[in-house]
């Protein structure tokens, strides 16, 4: 999540600061600048020849008394030598922790601003609300704002042992029973219901942990903790292929695969991990 010292700006900052980091984005991920093997995110105004000041920009805050700025780079431009494109999430642990997080919150931001010009209700087009990210429309006044979707993601611990899931498609990686919040539901509820639906175990003691914001394209993902209640395990064959319980020495031989360090899923099992005797 974007540190505690980044200082979020909201609209309409006119004009925009002449100098920053600039969070430039495409399609395929976000464009850096390589120094050999380091990667670091164009800077200045004149970094980034073919984009200064493009149209698009927004400001996004401020870190270390610096401004971010992001942006939106058409596919089709060429980059400057020295400047490549990076994928989101191959981007993680190659920036600074605090700028990676400001570029899933850029990315979720140029997603917003490319997917909500017109209105949801009637189709007109919509304008921006003064101060705020939110739109409204302009003949009949639906307001829309940028979206985050829950969703929790659940280890299901029963002793040394820990339920993983396994989708087609992800090789020797299991990762932990996670969906989307439904309307009209708690996250304690989602919980149970998704471990449920997947994997056919009840669960107790549902313990929430922390939270990650997931850019792709814009989740909140709310980690959990729930104790194995009882129940036969019986997955869902529409979503997963597998699902199995592996105890702590499993894991620490190295079997399954775990998620990528990236993820809260990951974060959870490691956590869990570090709580368990030697
Ligand atoms: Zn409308």
């Amino acid at each position: 999540m974007p540190a505690p010292d980044f200082k979020r700006a909201y609209p309409s900052h006119q004009p925009l600061p002449e100098t920053g980091l600039w969070f430039a984005i495409n399609q395929h991920g976000v464009i850096v600048a390589m120094n050999s093997d380091e990667v670091c995110l164009p800077s200045g105004a004149s970094h980034l020849p073919g984009l200064e000041r493009p149209s698009n920009a927004i400001l996004l805050g401020e870190i270390d008394a610096t401004a971010c700025l992001a942006c939106a780079v058409p596919d089709d431009i060429a980059l400057p030598e020295g400047y490549r494109t990076i994928g989101l999430r191959d981007l993680y642990g190659r920036i600074d922790d605090r700028l990676y997080a400001i570029a899933g919150y850029a990315t979720q931001m140029l997603h917003w601003q490319r997917t909500s010009n017109y209105c949801a209700n009637c189709g007109a087009p919509l304008a921006p609300i003064p101060g705020e990210w939110g739109k409204r429309c302009l003949r009949c006044g639906f307001t829309a704002y940028p979206p985050v979707s829950p969703c929790t993601i659940t280890l299901v611990h029963d002793g040394d042992r820990v339920l993983m899931t396994h989708k087609p498609g992800w090789g020797t990686r299991y990762g932990l029973v996670a969906g989307f919040v439904e309307p009209g539901e708690t996250l304690e509820q989602n919980v149970e219901r998704e471990v449920m639906e997947e994997t056919g175990v009840e669960v107790c003691d549902v313990r929430y942990w922390r939270s990650q914001p997931w850019p792709f394209p814009h989740q909140l993902m709310c980690g959990f903790y729930a104790r194995y209640a009882g129940g036969e395990l019986r997955i869902d064959n529409d979503e997963l292929d597998d699902a199995r319980w592996f105890t702590r020495d499993d894991i620490r031989n190295g079997r399954p695969t775990l998620p990528a360090p990236l993820s809260i899923a990951r974060q959870l099992i490691e956590d869990w991990l570090a709580q368990q005797p030697r």
